[in-house]
């Protein structure tokens, strides 16, 4: 596939997904926002911008590129022997969601990583533009993890591309203040991560933070234990965020960038505070 051609396709099929969400957030929102777009907005697309650039000028070859080299060279272990084309390609994709899963779980856990993490869990409220804002140290960091299962497993390019068009376009839905009936909810957060599943993952209390990992395919969450079905807040009650980083200065296109080198100098509220706050009438 021509460079431009790819490129062409992966920014029109994420303009069109984003245009899509964004006017369902405001023809049926699932919850009212605290701070809103206006404040939130232009940080949140600015370090996308910035995270495109950056992977684009640092890794040109990036994962798709990688993919087709390890074919050519008989690389990883889908290269080893011959497989059916559609078996290849079903396997680099779950190959490369459970490592995205694994990694996800690692960004919480290990204190560093999460330094640069929880920018993406700073946002006051979630909504789809939420699901493009992450440091562009981990989106950095990211593409290595992906180059690496890559070169590992042999993943087809075309499995590549699919995943990384998907995910980015799962990672927008499941973000997005969309409502949905509960049925449908039931129905689709079988196959994909669902905004109500998700949103858990953005509650301020740690127990739930730590819960619902999964950005795209809901299983592994539900295979490794991880998966909690709702926010016992319930999701109108539940505070979004983090305990610390709750100044709206800090949803700055700058203060997004030195969140991770900074600690919160701000007034930050504690967790007990915020859970007896929630359990309070409102
Ligand atoms: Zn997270
Ligand atoms: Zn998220």
């Amino acid at each position: 596939m021509e460079l431009n051609t790819e490129l062409v396709i992966r920014v029109g099929a994420a303009l069109c997904v984003f245009l899509a969400l964004a006017l369902w957030e405001v023809l049926s929102p699932r919850r009212a926002m605290l701070i809103g777009r206006a404040r939130r907005w232009p940080a949140n697309l600015g370090i996308l911008v910035l995270d495109a650039l950056l992977v684009r000028l640092l890794i040109p070859v990036a994962a798709v590129g990688v993919a087709v080299i390890a074919a050519q060279s008989g690389w990883g272990l889908l290269n080893i022997t011959p497989w059916p084309a559609w078996l290849e390609v079903v396997a680099g994709f779950l190959a490369l969601d459970l490592a995205i899963y694994a990694q996800h779980v690692a960004f919480h856990k290990v204190p560093l990583l999460w330094r640069l993490h929880r920018m993406h869990h700073a946002d006051l409220d979630i909504d789809v533009s939420t699901g493009l804002r992450f440091h562009p140290i981990e989106i950095i960091l990211s593409m290595l993890i992906k180059i690496a299962v890559v070169l590992l497993v042999g993943v087809p390019a075309v499995a590549v591309v699919a995943f990384e068009v998907v995910l980015n376009a799962t990672s927008m839905f499941n973000h997005s203040n969309t409502a949905m009936p509960p049925w449908l909810d039931r129905l689709v957060r079988l196959i994909v991560v669902t905004p109500d599943m998700h949103r858990v993952h953005h509650s301020v209390l740690r127990h739930e933070t730590d819960s619902n990992f999964g950005f795209n395919l809901p299983w592994w969450d539900r295979v490794f234990g991880t998966y909690r079905p709702q926010p016992q807040a319930g999701h109108e009650g539940m505070t979004i965020g983090l305990t610390t980083f709750r100044d709206p200065r800090e949803l700055r296109l700058d203060r997004l960038i030195t969140q991770p080198f900074r600690n919160d100098t701000g007034a930050g509220a504690t967790s007990s505070a915020i859970e007896s706050e929630q359990a309070g009438p409102r």
